[in-house]
C-alpha cells in the first residue's frame, strides 16, 4: 500500500516539521530545522539513511558515518542488535530508545516483527516496565500534569512540540493493568497504547499525545523511593481531583479541538465517573470498561458461533466486578438484549461477582454496579442462608453457567472444582481467564484442557503458548483490547466525531466479531493472531467510521456517500522515511 495520498492534516504538524504532497503527489517531510537538530528529534531522524544530497542541502555533511543505508540495512542492523538484548525489560528499553531516536525505525521494526514485540512494548512486559518507571527513566515523552502547573495547563499543551494532536491516552496511574496504583509509572502504558494506535491502528505518531495526571500515589513503595520521579503525596480526592480533570480537560478542548481521548487505567472509584462527566463534552471513551467491554463480547459471540448457539442461549458469570467486568458485564447485556433477550431474561442469566461474592442490590454496593446488581428474589430458590452473600461457588452449582470469563486480578480463582463444575453441565464451556499480567491469570489454559478433557472454548488476556493436549496442539486466542481500541480511535479521529457513541463502541464488537468468523474460527482461533492487527483494525475502523456516520457522531458527513475503505486507507500513516527538504 502507497502513502501516495497520505496528508494527515490540514493544520502543521510541528513548528520543525511537516508533511507536504510534492506536485507529483508524493509526500515529503518540509523541515524548518537543519544539522545536528534533524538528528535530535525522532520524528525527523532518519540516520544513515538521510542521502548524500539531504546531508549537503540541510547542514549535515560530516554529521553520520559515510555510508548511506536504506531502511532494510538499518532494520536488519536494529534487529540484530535486537535479539542480543537478554532479557524483556531491557529489550523494552532497547525499542523505547529507538522510538526516541526514530520513529519511523521504531515502527518499521515493530511492524516486521509484531508478534514478537507486541508483548514487549505491551502487555506483559510493560507492566515491568511501569513499575520500573522511575529507575529506568531515560528520556522525555509526552505531557505531565499535576496540581502544581495544571493552572498552566493552556501553556503547556500550547509548550509541547506537536500542534495537530488527534488522539490522546491519559492515566491517572491509579490502576495499571492488575497491578495497582503506579503514580507516574502510568505515563508508559499511554506510551505503550499509543504505539499500537500506529503500528496496529495506522495512526500518525505525530498526531499522538501520551499523557500522565500526576495526582500523586497511595504506594508507600513509590513515595518511600528516592528516584521516584512523580508528585511525592496522597492522590488528590474528590473535588481536589475532579477540578484538575476539568482543567485538563478544557485545556485539550481549546488547544486540539478535534482531539479524542481514551481514559486509560483510571482505578474503578473514578473511572466511571470521569467518562460519565466528559463522554457528552468531547469525543471521549475508556478503554477498561467499553474497549475491554467489546473485545470480550466479540470473543464470546465466536465462541457461541464456534458451538452454533446463540449469545442468547448462554448462562453468563462474569467474576470481577471493576472497570474491566463492569465494561464486559454491560457489554454481553447489551448482546444479549440484541439477540433477542428481555431486560429481566438477562437478570437471569448474567451473574457478576466480586470480592464479597455476587453482586446484589440490598447491601451497600457501588453505583455502577447497580444496572448489574441481583436482588434476592433472583435466587431465593437457591436455598442460601439468610443475610449470606451467594459465593462464586453457589452461583456456579446453581445457575450452572456455560460462559465464566475473569477479570477479577486473582490467580488461581477459577479452581479445578469451579470448572469441573461448570463442565459437568456443558459439553463446550466458554472459559476466558482475562486477567493480566499472566501471573494474575484466574486459571492456566493447561489447567482448563486438564479439567475439562480439551472440551472446553478458551481465551486468555494474557499471551500463552499452545496448549499441548492427548499428543495435540491447541492455540490460545488472546482477548487482546488491542484489537478494538486502534480501529475505533482511528476511525473516530479520521471521521472528525464529536462523541464517541455507545452505537460506535457496539460496532467495533460486531465488526471484531464477524472478523474472527470469517479469518479465524476455522483454524480453531476465538480472536485473531497479534500478527492480524493491522487487517483487524483497517476492518474495525471501516465498520465503526460507517456507524458514525450512520448516527451523527462523525462530523464529516460529506463522507457519506464515498468509498469509506478507501478513505481508512489513504489515512494509513506508513514507516517509511520520507524525502526530506529545508523549508522556504
Ligand atoms: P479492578 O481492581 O477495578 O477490579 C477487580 C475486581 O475484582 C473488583 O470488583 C474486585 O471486587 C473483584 N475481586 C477481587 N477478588 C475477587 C474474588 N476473589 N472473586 C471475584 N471477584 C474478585 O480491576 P480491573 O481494572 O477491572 O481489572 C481486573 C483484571 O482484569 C486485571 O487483572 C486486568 O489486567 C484484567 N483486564 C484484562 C483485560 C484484557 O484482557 N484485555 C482488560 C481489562 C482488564
Amino acid at each position: 500500500m502507497s502513502n501516495k495520498h497520505f496528508k494527515p492534516t490540514m493544520t502543521k504538524l510541528s513548528n520543525y516539521f511537516d508533511v507536504q504532497i510534492d506536485a507529483e503527489g508524493n509526500p515529503y517531510m518540509e523541515v524548518s530545522i537543519r544539522g545536528a537538530n534533524l538528528l535530535k528529534l525522532p520524528a525527523t531522524n532518519k540516520g544513515s539513511a538521510f542521502t548524500l544530497q539531504e546531508r549537503m542541502e540541510l547542514g549535515l555533511e560530516g554529521l553520520l558515518p559515510s555510508q548511506v543505508t536504506n531502511i532494510e540495512q538499518q532494520l536488519e542492523r536494529l534487529y540484530a542488535n535486537y535479539q542480543k538484548q537478554l532479557t524483556d525489560i531491557s529489550r523494552y528499553q532497547f525499542l523505547r530508545a529507538i522510538q526516541e531516536r526514530s520513529e519511523v525505525l521504531f515502527y518499521a521494526l515493530l511492524e516486521r516483527h509484531l508478534d514478537e514485540m507486541v508483548p514487549i512494548i505491551y502487555t506483559p512486559t510493560i507492566g515491568l516496565a511501569i513499575q520500573q518507571f522511575s529507575d529506568i527513566y531515560t528520556t522525555a515523552r509526552g505531557l505531565t500534569l499535576s496540581a502544581d502547573n495544571i493552572d498552566r495547563a493552556d501553556t503547556i499543551l500550547a509548550n509541547h512540540l506537536l500542534h495537530d494532536v488527534r488522539m490522546i491516552v491519559v492515566t491517572d496511574g491509579s490502576a495499571i493493568l492488575g497491578i495497582g496504583d503506579q503514580g507516574m509509572g502510568g505515563l508508559d502504558i499511554c506510551i505503550g497504547k499509543l504505539a499500537l494506535y500506529t503500528a496496529g491502528g495506522g495512526l500518525c505518531p505525530f498526531q499522538t499525545l501520551p499523557v500522565n495526571l500526576d495526582v500523586g500515589t497511595n504506594r508507600a513503595e513509590l513515595l518511600d523511593n528516592p528516584q521516584y520521579l512523580g508528585v511525592r503525596a496522597k492522590r488528590l480526592q474528590d473535588e481536589a481531583y475532579f477540578e484538575l480533570v476539568d482543567k485538563f480537560i478544557n485545556a485539550v478542548k481549546k488547544q486540539w479541538p478535534k482531539a479524542i481521548i481514551q481514559f486509560e487505567d483510571f482505578a474503578k472509584n473514578v473511572a466511571f465517573d470521569v467518562l460519565a462527566r466528559y463522554r457528552n463534552q468531547l469525543p471521549c471513551f475508556n478503554d477498561d470498561i467499553q474497549g475491554t467491554g467489546a473485545m470480550a463480547l466479540a470473543g464470546l459471540l465466536s465462541a457461541c458461533r464456534k458451538k452454533g448457539e446463540s449469545l442468547a442461549e448462554q448462562i453468563v458469570v462474569v467474576a470481577g466486578a471493576g472497570a474491566g467486568g463492569i465494561g464486559v458485564a454491560s457489554a454481553i447485556k447489551e448482546g444479549m438484549l440484541r439477540a433477542g433477550l428481555t431486560e429481566s431474561q438477562t437478570r437471569q442469566q448474567l451473574f457478576v461477582i466480586d470480592g464479597r461474592g455476587l453482586v446484589i442490590d440490598s447491601i451497600n454496593t457501588d453505583t455502577y454496579k447497580l444496572p448489574l446488581a441481583h436482588s434476592q428474589e433472583n435466587y431465593q430458590d437457591w436455598a442460601i442462608e439468610e443475610n449470606r452473600i451467594p459465593s462464586l461457588m453457589d452461583v456456579v452449582t446453581h445457575a450452572k453457567p456455560s460462559v465464566l470469563i475473569g477479570l477479577s486480578g486473582v490467580a488461581g480463582l477459577f479452581n479445578e472444582a469451579i470448572i469441573t463444575s461448570v463442565a459437568q453441565h456443558h459439553k463446550h464451556p466458554i472459559i476466558f481467564p482475562l486477567s493480566n499480567p499472566t501471573d494474575n491469570c484466574e486459571v492456566t489454559p493447561q489447567d482448563i484442557f486438564e479439567w475439562t478433557q480439551g472440551r472446553a472454548i478458551v481465551a486468555t488476556g494474557s499471551p500463552f503458548a499452545d496448549v499441548e493436549y492427548q499428543g495435540k496442539q491447541y492455540p490460545i486466542g488472546q482477548g487482546n483490547n488491542a484489537f478494538i481500541f486502534p480501529g475505533l480511535g482511528f476511525a473516530a479521529v479520521v471521521g472528525e466525531c464529536s462523541r464517541i457513541s455507545d452505537a460506535m463502541v457496539s460496532e467495533s464488537a460486531y465488526a471484531l466479531a464477524d472478523y474472527i468468523a470469517e479469518n479465524c474460527l476455522a483454524k480453531g482461533l476465538i480472536y485473531p493472531p497479534i500478527t492480524d492487527l493491522k487487517k483487524v483494525s483497517h476492518y474495525v475502523a471501516t465498520r465503526v467510521l460507517a456507524k458514525a456516520l450512520e448516527d451523527g457522531s462523525s462530523k464529516r458527513q460529506d463522507l457519506k456517500d464515498i468509498d469509506i475503505d478507501a478513505y481508512i486507507k489513504s489515512h494509513v500513516w506508513q514507516a517509511r522515511h520520507l524525502p526530506c527538504k529545508a523549508s522556504k
